[in-house]
């Protein structure tokens, strides 16, 4: 069976563990047809980001270009082993787009495809910009609330999927508020909400995908849940794989029974990326 993973970080963005190419040699042992290299884009250029520790979250402005070039010499070197793809795993900012394309675009060309994510949240006269998947943040969970968190993270990825300035291929971690095992009360408010950021991204016509990266966090399933795959499906949202690794071990984690699953609710192919163009694989 093919098996693809589009989601890895390294030690560039100080809270990964090894070097890229321990990464790709790890997806070469594991006999991974593809390795997307997907660390998190810069954030110091960001306005409004007072709470946020951003200097463990991603790489800085001036190591993008050693980000780039380790890569492509890695694909170079490894390409009769398996395909390195090129990318970033970006957060969506509220009307910051202009500021982040002024670094993105200039580097944009040697990508191959883009995440797009939202880790902070800014609600409207709250305490500031916080990483709701960061467990440092957890008070704030306790003072917005579990239903309000997952509505306003809902609300911010329909602004992101329907920004055209925000330019991305693949819906990273759908469901990241379940993270530490919250459980909306209203459930049926906060589906609403879910299914209707879905129909946005199957209008854009992005990709989603699968991560299983949520099987090692408390919540202890991918994201996202099976129920919200089965929607997916239903409106023929394409799909991938990603493991989000975070040390070279995690790479294509549990993979044989996650594509066992989406194989299962219907799916019988996958969406491959090369310089931001998609086609798909057979599963
Ligand atoms: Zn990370
Ligand atoms: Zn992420």
């Amino acid at each position: 069976m093919i098996l693809e993973d589009w989601h890895s970080h390294n030690e560039g963005c100080r809270h990964a563990k090894g070097s890229i190419e321990e990464y790709v040699r790890a997806a070469i042992k594991f006999k991974l047809r593809t390795i997307g290299v997907s660390d998190h884009f810069p954030y110091e250029f960001l306005e409004d980001i007072e709470r946020i520790p951003y200097e463990e979250y991603a790489i800085t402005l001036p190591e993008i270009e050693r980000y780039l070039t380790t890569s492509e010499d890695l694909r170079e070197k490894y390409k009769e082993d398996i395909n390195v793809r090129i990318g970033f795993e970006i957060d969506y900012f509220k009307n910051q787009e202009p500021v982040l394309n002024t670094h993105l675009t200039p580097v944009k060309k040697r990508l191959d495809f883009i995440l797009g994510s939202i880790h902070i949240l800014n609600f409207f006269n709250g305490k500031g910009a916080w990483g709701f998947d960061d467990s440092r943040f957890r008070k704030d969970y306790d003072f917005y609330g579990v239903d309000e968190v997952y509505m306003f993270y809902y609300q911010s990825l329909q602004k992101m999927v329907n920004s055209n300035k925000f330019d991305f291929d693949i819906i990273a971690h759908f469901d990241l508020p379940k993270k530490f095992n919250d459980i909306p009360t209203d459930k049926e408010v906060v589906d609403n909400e879910m299914m209707k950021t879905l129909e946005q991204i199957k209008k854009r016509d992005v990709t989603m995908e699968i991560n299983t990266g949520g099987l090692r966090k408390d919540c202890k399933e991918q994201y996202p849940s099976v129920q919200i795959i089965k929607e997916m499906y239903s409106l023929d949202i394409p799909i991938l794989m990603g493991s989000d690794a975070h040390k070279p071990e995690d790479i294509a984690w549990k993979f044989d029974k996650t594509i066992k699953i989406l194989k299962k609710i219907g799916y019988n192919k996958l969406a491959h990326y090369n310089r931001r163009k998609r086609n798909f694989i057979e599963i």
